[in-house]
């Protein structure tokens, strides 16, 4: 890449490079920081934003599976035990009508005792506590405030990631954890399945003046979803996905229109609603990468695969993406091996690969149907909510996708 007219540029080692430091990208370094590697972590924000992660609307839904995960990382103590939510049970209404899919309450979880589906913790809390599980570890180096521009993974034993300001980081495995608009994935050759919805997710918190017994529910009214992720029993997230045309028509609302609009669309459900929150907004484009390898590289996280939000997988994902390629990153350095050979990349991927395809086209099939609001489709709704009601093998496997 250096050519002979060009200045000099600094080059660094590491064994591992991680683009991103989101809550993939930290949990990935946080997997494999007690192994010794050295792993250079690259991120656009700066350290006070890794340190103090702003609100961003993102109420995280996790499974039993993802916690159990976020304890062995050391991630989960790091949570104010006031800011992880349980989500006892949830359940799903389709249009106007009153019938629902219910998925209770849980009493066993991954064999153990639980009384939750799930948990709900603020996407903010996971970045800070991720960022801050990495501090004590010397051999994690963070160059904040840079981005990753360029790769070259023409050498055999090594990988370039050229910085903004030149200094180029070589080391024998890079890792894209750059989100689901991953530029390294397309500087890397590659491709993805991408699904743009042509929708936006709208998210805040409201207070209401009736209890939401910590129950969730997606409900798939006409024209528009709205989920509903209980926090405290008085404060709830509301997730609203609509056509991309209408969000300019939310998003230019008081809060006292909005409050109404939310209480209207639930009849009362919850009481008066108060906005309790700031508002954002992401837009809906779903994403799964070809492959999740290439000569020295490695996708995780977003950058392998984004999902729509409504199964709420998203994060889940990326946290079984970190816990499958560190077991083989770590059993390498054990074994003297090489922590970024194609053997060990493409057992990462026939690992974790076949799961999130399932769970992507799944997800996307669902949502085709639970937006069309043709009578044909309304009637298939319907029946779908029903069958899965009544089939108790459907059910429990749905069931177990939510726990984990
Ligand atoms: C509304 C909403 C609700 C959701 N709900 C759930 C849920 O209930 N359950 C669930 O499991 N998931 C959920 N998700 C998904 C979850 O938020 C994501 O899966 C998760 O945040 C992705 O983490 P990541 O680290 O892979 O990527 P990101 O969080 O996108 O982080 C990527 C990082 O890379 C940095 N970066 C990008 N490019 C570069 C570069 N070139 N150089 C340096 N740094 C770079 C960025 O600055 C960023 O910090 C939801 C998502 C949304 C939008």
């Amino acid at each position: 890449m250096t050519t002979h007219n060009e200045p000099a540029r600094l080059i660094e080692q590491a064994d591992v490079v991680i683009v991103g430091a989101g809550p993939a990208g930290l949990s990935m370094a946080r997997a494999l920081a007690p192994s010794g590697l050295a792993i250079t972590i690259v991120e656009k924000n700066d350290r006070a934003t890794l340190a103090e992660p702003p609100f961003d609307g993102r109420e995280i839904a996790l499974t039993h599976y993802s916690k159990e995960l976020m304890q062995k990382l050391q991630l989960w103590s790091k949570i104010s035990p006031e800011e992880i939510y349980p989500l006892r049970d949830a359940k799903v209404i389709n249009g106007h009508s009153n019938y629902q899919l219910h998925f209770e309450q849980p009493t066993k979880a991954r064999g153990k005792p639980a009384n939750s589906l799930g948990f709900l913790i603020s996407n903010h809390n996971i970045r800070r506590a991720a960022y801050e599980a990495v501090l004590p570890y010397e051999n994690v180096q963070i160059i904040d405030g840079h981005s990753i521009t360029e790769v070259n993974n023409s050498q055999p034993e090594t990988i370039e990631a050229v910085l903004d300001n030149g200094q180029i980081l070589k080391s024998k495995l890079l890792i894209a954890a750059d989100s689901r608009f991953s530029g390294i994935r397309r500087q890397l050759g590659i491709g993805a399945n991408m699904r743009d919805f042509g929708r936006t997710v709208i998210v805040f918190r409201m207070r209401h003046t009736l209890t939401n017994q910590h129950t969730a529910f997606e409900c798939f009214h006409y024209g528009r979803t709205l989920a509903l992720l209980p926090l405290e029993e008085n404060l709830t997230n509301c997730v609203i996905t609509i056509n991309n045309e209408y969000v300019k028509e939310i998003l230019s609302m008081t809060p006292t229109q909005l409050e109404e609009d939310i209480k209207k669309q639930l009849r009362g459900k919850l009481g008066d609603m108060t906005l309790a929150s700031t508002i954002h907004h992401y837009p809906l484009v779903g994403v799964h990468a070809n492959t999740f390898y290439t000569h020295r590289a490695a996708l995780i996280g977003d950058a392998a695969v984004g999902m729509h939000p409504v199964t709420a997988h998203g994060f889940n994902l990326g946290l079984n993406s970190v816990g499958i390629l560190a077991k083989k990153i770590n059993d390498a350095v054990q074994q003297g091996k090489d922590i970024g050979s194609s053997a060990l990349l493409a057992s990462y991927q026939r690992h974790h690969m076949p799961h999130t395809l399932a769970l992507y086209h799944g997800t996307n099939a669902m949502i085709s149907l639970f937006t069309n609001d043709t009578p044909p489709a309304r009637l298939v709704r319907s029946m779908v909510l029903r069958v899965s009601n009544n089939l108790p093998p459907l059910k429990k496997l749905i069931s177990l996708q939510l726990t984990g």
